[in-house]
């Protein structure tokens, strides 16, 4: 039968079986699992892990199916495990090799099989995932590959255990091996170590060995190299085998030309190099010389060809057997030269000394007078030739600077020089016996020397006698000058070319708030704030180039604002050059502030007046316009600006002023006059109303006061006030009082003209009536109508009046004789006649008349009325619509 293997490939597979420590172990969930999920995937009956072992098949999971095992003889998976490959069988009962298979034909009676090999670790197939089914099955690809991944998950799980007791065993070793490994590996580096410092050691002391030697040689070179003096040594026959670097520099030799080369060639000049050469050769022979070890002063060369001096000790020493030289050799032309040089600069010294207008004098540590210069001499009045000291103070005495007071020694500055005391500019008098005295200025110090030590002292006197006699004069000038500045009420000062104050008054000290010291030598500029200085710096600068500027200005000093009148006057000197500048300034506050209080007032009163509705003005005694208000632009067109300063007839035509000047001349008398003037003014006549004021003081007139009003309305008003009293608003004609008046007037003139009047009085007959019947607004009309027909009935010289009511009057100037009254009358009865219309309705309308008559010579008016009033009752009764003459015509 195909399904069995060589006995020991199937030894080895059992083996690897018993090695799972699977077989006979109770039931696991993590392979029923599997097997669930196997039958449930494939819809089968029956799954199982069966493990295939020597004589059995077992069942370490199984569904579907009760027996734990069944004999290896009878069992499918025996040929699947043979195979190493799956085995499928879709009906048992048409394959040859299980259709009479106990399983088959008896229980659980399979006809379907798939059972997919399962391999241990190790590659044996152990065993296999197996699906049952009662029915015959297809078994497509998918199933198989689903089956295949089954059976992999169950061969994870079977050797699981074996393959995690591998990798236990395996980390164990592992562990056990990387202990033993670290334990080498510290072996080994402790004994590296050990090796290492051992090493060390010996280096260590190799290279502080080698340092020693090192430095040792390292100090000699270094003295040698960083000698000041030039070092050479040379062998024994003289060439070079050493040359420190200030050999280099003193002959201009390198150190690479030099060695090897012969000392002699190299540095002894040609004239002694055969001395040298034979010195040399006799003490390689007898092992001595002259020479060594002394220090002796030679000539040399160098490199071009420069003849210099040097100082030279040369030693002879032996090394490996041969001699050898070593010399230092010092140049000392360079010293030699300063000696020469000294010597120069002494004499120097002397004769300047000796040539010096300043006067010099010095003393020793012990105070013994070492020196007395020419000017010196002079001052002191000593002989030219040398004097022993002792006989010195015999020639002169030194007195204090006022010249009261005789120095005493320790006050002698030479004497405060050598005590230690640095004298500067002290003054002080000489006065040689028999010679003017000098005043002189000394200043000294004590001499220390290089090392400290005391030297003595020097003191150098400047004669200023001159200098301080003009100093004086100097000082009796500016005294005189404060003198008299001190005593004007201003700020004066003195400025220098430099723009340093050399003088400044006390006004001017106190004005900057400061002391004399302060201010004086300092720069103007230091005196004011920033802002105030840029005021003054135009000026300064106008005054510094030779111009006199003067300039008003203000200025806030601590607070307090001041205003002043500045000038600054150039100091020129006579070769025409500026010097600097004298600079006075008056205090003009007061006069300033009034005039700003004036200012004001002035621009108030402009304002004010400028705002009035009235032509304001002022003319001096000259008629000149002093001062005019912004309504003269309004009324003349003319700008009041330019009125000031002008005449009135240069202002104004002459027609204008001519009826004003009459006027004017009385208010310049002293008088206060009124007048009123008719004006064109835009284009219409106005009334002006002027009030003329003197302006006096102390009885004199100064100018006038020109104060004008345009009266036109209230005059107008006044007019129409009159002509209301007079006037009977409803018939325009004038009133009783008006008549009354003019009857008066009438009256007069008729007795002047010596001709006739009459008076007629006008009653309307039933105008009652007329009022009652048409309404008072009708019979208003009627007396207006019977008003415009009397006016048209006489002449325009005769006067119309209503008394009131319905009676009218008229007065007839002229009449000649009763006669031409008659006429008149009936000429208004006439004129009465045409129906009276208003409106729509129209009405006869009648008037009755009185009429009194007189040509006397003094007439009653009187008496006149009673006499028209009696001829109008008359015409009344006499039946109305009718006139009738009075009886007594007087
Ligand atoms: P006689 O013919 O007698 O004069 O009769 P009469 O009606 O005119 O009487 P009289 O002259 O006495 O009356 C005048 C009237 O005129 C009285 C008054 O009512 C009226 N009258 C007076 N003033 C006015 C006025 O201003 N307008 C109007 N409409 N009537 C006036
Ligand atoms: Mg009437």
């Amino acid at each position: 039968m195909d399904i069995d293997l060589p006995y020991s490939d199937d030894l080895r597979r059992v083996r690897a079986l018993c090695a799972l420590r699977v077989l006979d172990t109770p039931q696991e969930e993590r392979f029923d699992r599997l097997t669930r999920l196997a039958a449930a995937t494939m819809a089968v009956p029956i799954a199982l892990v069966s493990l295939v072992d020597e004589e059995r098949q077992w069942f370490k999971s199984r569904v579907g199916l009760d027996a734990a095992e069944t004999p290896r003889s009878i069992s499918f998976c025996t040929h699947a495990v043979a195979r190493r490959e799956m085995l499928v069988v879709e009906d048992a009962l048409q394959d040859a090799r299980f259709h009479a298979n106990p399983l088959v034909t008896g229980a659980p009676a399979i006809r379907f099989y798939a059972g997919q090999p399962v391999f241990s670790h190790d590659g044996e197939a152990v065993g296999t995932l197996c699906i049952i089914d009662t029915v015959p099955r297809q078994f497509d690809d998918a199933a198989r590959q689903s089956l295949r991944d089954f059976a992999s998950l169950v061969e994870d799980e079977l050797n699981k255990g074996t393959l995690i007791a591998a990798r236990v065993s395996a980390e164990g070793a592992l562990q056990a091996l990387n202990i033993e490994l670290e334990k080498r590996i510290d072996e080994r580096t402790a004994s590296l170590r050990d090796a290492n410092d051992t090493l060390k050691r010996e280096i260590r002391q190799r290279l502080s060995a080698e340092a020693t030697l090192r430095a040792n040689e390292e100090r000699i070179r270094t003295i040698i190299s960083s000698s000041f003096s030039a070092f050479v040594s040379t062998d024994a026959n003289g060439m070079v085998v050493d040359w420190n670097p200030s050999a280099e520099r003193t002959f201009g030799w390198t150190r690479e030309q030099a060695l090897g080369q012969e000392l002699a060639t190299l540095i002894i000049p040609e004239s002694y190099r055969e001395a040298h050469r034979a010195g040399m050769r006799s003490f390689t022979r007898q092992g001595a010389g002259s020479v060594i070890n002394t220090r002796i002063e030679m000539p040399a060369c160098t490199r071009d060809h420069g003849d210099i001096t040097v100082e030279m000790t040369i030693n002879a020493f032996q090394a490996g057997g041969e001699t050898f030289f070593g010399a230092f050799l010092h140049d000392v032309s360079e010293r030699i030269k300063a000696k020469l040089a000294l010597m120069q600069k002494q004499q120097l010294l002397d004769t300047v000394l000796e040539t010096l207008d300043v006067g010099v004098v010095a003393c020793s540590a012990d105070g013994a007078l070492t020196l007395f210069n020419r000017a010196a001499r002079e001052f002191h009045g000593l002989p030219p030739q040398a004097l022993p000291s002792g006989d010195w103070a015999s020639h002169y005495s030194l007195f204090s600077a006022d010249g009261t007071r005789l120095l005493e020694e320790r006050d002698v500055p030479l004497v405060r020089a050598l005590h230690g005391e640095t004298v500067k500019d002290c003054a002080m008098l000489i006065a040689p016996k028999g010679l003017n005295r000098r005043c002189v200025l000394a200043s000294g110090r004590r001499m220390i020397g290089p090392n400290g030590e005391a030297m003595g002292a020097v003191v150098a006197m400047k004669d200023i006698t001159e200098l301080s006699e003009s100093q004086r004069k100097l000082k009796l000038n500016e005294q005189r000058l404060r003198a008299i500045t001190e005593n004007l009420p201003a700020l004066i000062g003195q400025v220098d070319k430099a723009g340093n104050f050399t003088f400044l008054n006390s006004q001017a000290l106190r004005f900057y708030g400061r002391e004399n010291a302060q201010l004086i030598g300092q720069p103007v500029r230091q005196a004011y704030s920033a802002p105030e200085f840029e005021k003054v710096e135009q000026f300064i600068k106008l005054a510094m180039q030779g111009k006199r500027v003067s300039f008003e200005d203000e200025i806030t000093v601590e607070g307090r604002r001041s205003y002043y009148h500045a000038s600054y006057i150039p100091d020129i000197d006579t070769s025409g050059s500026v010097n600097g500048f004298y600079a006075m300034a008056f205090d003009i506050t007061a006069r300033k502030c009034s005039e700003i209080r004036q200012r004001d007032s002035e621009e108030r009163l402009r304002t004010v007046t400028d705002n009035l509705p009235a032509l304001i003005s002022y003319l001096d005694i000259d008629l000149r316009y002093r001062f005019a208000n912004a309504m003269y632009k309004q009324w003349y067109g003319i700008d009041p600006a330019d009125m000031v300063g002008k005449s009135i007839t240069d202002v104004f035509p002459a027609h204008f002023h001519g009826q004003r000047e009459q006027q004017l001349r009385r208010c310049l008398e002293g008088h206060t006059v009124q007048l009123e003037m008719e004006v064109e003014h835009g284009g219409e006549s106005r009334i002006l109303h002027s009030v003329y004021i003197p302006h006096m003081r102390d009885g004199v007139v100064l100018g006038a006061y020109l104060l004008s009003t345009d009266v036109t309305a209230a005059r107008r008003h006044e007019a129409n006030l009159k002509a209301l009293a007079n006037t009977d608003t409803l018939t325009g004609l004038p009133n009783r009082r008006s008549y009354e008046a003019e009857l008066e007037a009438a009256l007069a003139r008729s007795v002047r003209n010596r001709t006739g009047i009459a008076l007629m009085y006008l009653d309307i007959d039933r105008f009652k009536q007329i009022n009652d019947t048409l309404g008072h607004a009708w019979g208003d009309e009627v007396l207006r109508e019977f008003a415009r027909r009397l006016l048209g009935a006489v002449r325009k010289t005769d006067t119309v009046s209503r008394l009131a009511g319905d009676e009218f009057t008229i007065i007839l100037e002229g009449v000649r004789s009763p006669e031409e009254c008659a006429g008149i009358g009936a000429k208004i009865v006439d004129a009465m006649r045409p129906l009276f219309s208003v409106g729509d309705m129209a009405r006869q309308v009648s008037s009755s008349i009185g009429i009194a008559w007189t040509d006397s010579a003094q007439p009653d008016a009187r008496e006149l009325a009673r006499e028209a009033d009696a001829a109008l009752y008359q015409a009344k009764a006499a039946g109305r619509n009718q006139y009738c003459l009075g009886t007594k015509q007087t």
